[in-house]
């Protein structure tokens, strides 16, 4: 990578998933040089990638008969995907277990080191070891006793997720439907508010993505932590269902949150297509948007790498300092820049970890 660029921190992958599943990534490696994915350490040093969020994030089961490609509809004006059913707990419990270990066996591996603090976030940002946060997409991981958060927090995990796209015990995520608003339903339930409260007593980050506006509503009511959206984008430029509505961000602002810029091109693009050829200007102008209403220290970069289609600009995590370019021909001073890749991702975490 280019020495001038500062290290990029990113609010969200998908690479345990990829690594995990066969279909997804045919069994590469993590510690060689694949073309398949967008995450591999050869790749990630290329790129400057100094480390992120990774997801454990787990899938509906096969015999669920329920997939995001196949209950995808189109309708005159964009697109529909049928809601994913709710996960046995167990299940989840156990296939989290599985996503866990495998961040685990990457670090006694020598590929990344797991970061409990933004000391050791800022001491990785040093050495060039990538940092890894252990992050749950979706709270049924937890398995039947949300007590587990506790056990899991022993372990290293610093962020969670209420939800993903769909519903559980404690909360509902939103199903994928563009154009949409974030209101798609209910709030979160009492043990979803339990949840939250003990969250905020270990210090564990609570990442609004995915959640639906009454469940967001009520987390900022209730939470005493920075509001933070780990891999969402601006509703305004993209009205998908995933998005943020400036109101949204107006209360990440105020609660000194950020958001993490996701890449999606569906989560991107202003007609909300799936296409590679989405110039890397699209995400310039939401990182615009968002820094005109959170602030140039409430944004950051939510890639979700490894989980959905990116700009053929970017590519893969090679790709990141072009963005950094794309940026700085936007007009983004270094100062601003190293906020964006890092900085803010590490003040938003010292302040939500209580250090
Ligand atoms: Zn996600």
């Amino acid at each position: 990578m280019q020495p001038n660029l500062p290290l990029v921190f990113d609010g969200h992958n998908d690479t345990l998933l990829n690594l995990h599943l066969p279909d997804r990534g045919e069994g590469r490696s993590f510690f060689e040089r694949s073309d398949l994915g967008h995450i591999d350490l050869p790749r990630a040093r290329e790129g400057g990638f100094g480390g992120g969020f990774f997801a454990c994030y787990v899938p509906n089961p096969e015999d669920d008969g329920w997939t995001e490609e196949s209950t995808l509809a189109f309708t005159d004006d964009g697109y529909e995907v049928s809601g994913a059913p709710q996960l046995d707990p167990d299940y989840a419990r156990s296939f989290a277990d599985d996503l866990v270990a495998s961040l685990f066996e990457l670090e006694s591996r020598g590929g990344l080191r797991i970061i409990r603090t933004s000391g050791e976030l800022r001491g990785c940002l040093k050495s060039g070891t990538v940092a890894a946060i252990l992050h749950f997409e979706g709270a049924e991981n937890l398995g039947p006793d949300p007590s587990a958060l506790e056990e899991f927090y022993e372990k290293g995990l610093r962020s969670l997720g209420l939800v993903w796209s769909r519903p559980n015990a404690y909360a509902h995520g939103v199903p994928f439907k563009f154009p949409s608003s974030p209101d798609t339903g209910p709030g979160l339930s009492g043990a979803g508010e339990e949840l939250v409260r003990e969250c905020n007593r270990l210090g564990v980050l609570i990442d609004l993505s995915h959640l639906n506006e009454k469940g967001f509503w009520e987390v900022a009511e209730l939470s005493d932590a920075p509001l933070v959206a780990t891999h969402s984008n601006a509703h305004a430029l993209c009205p998908a269902s995933r998005n943020l509505t400036d109101g949204q961000l107006d209360a990440i602002r105020d609660s000194g949150g950020m958001v993490g810029v996701n890449f999606a091109v569906g989560f991107l693009r202003e007609d909300g297509g799936e296409s590679a050829d989405t110039p890397l200007e699209t995400i310039v102008r939401h990182v615009d948007h968002l820094v005109g209403r959170v602030g140039i220290d409430g944004v950051g970069f939510g890639s979700d790498f490894d989980g959905a289609k990116v700009p053929g600009g970017i590519g893969d995590v090679s790709g990141l300092p072009n963005l950094l370019a794309a940026l700085r021909k936007a007009g983004y001073g270094e100062a601003e820049l190293k906020k964006l890749a890092h900085e803010n991702w590490s003040s938003v975490l010292r302040a939500t970890w209580r250090e």
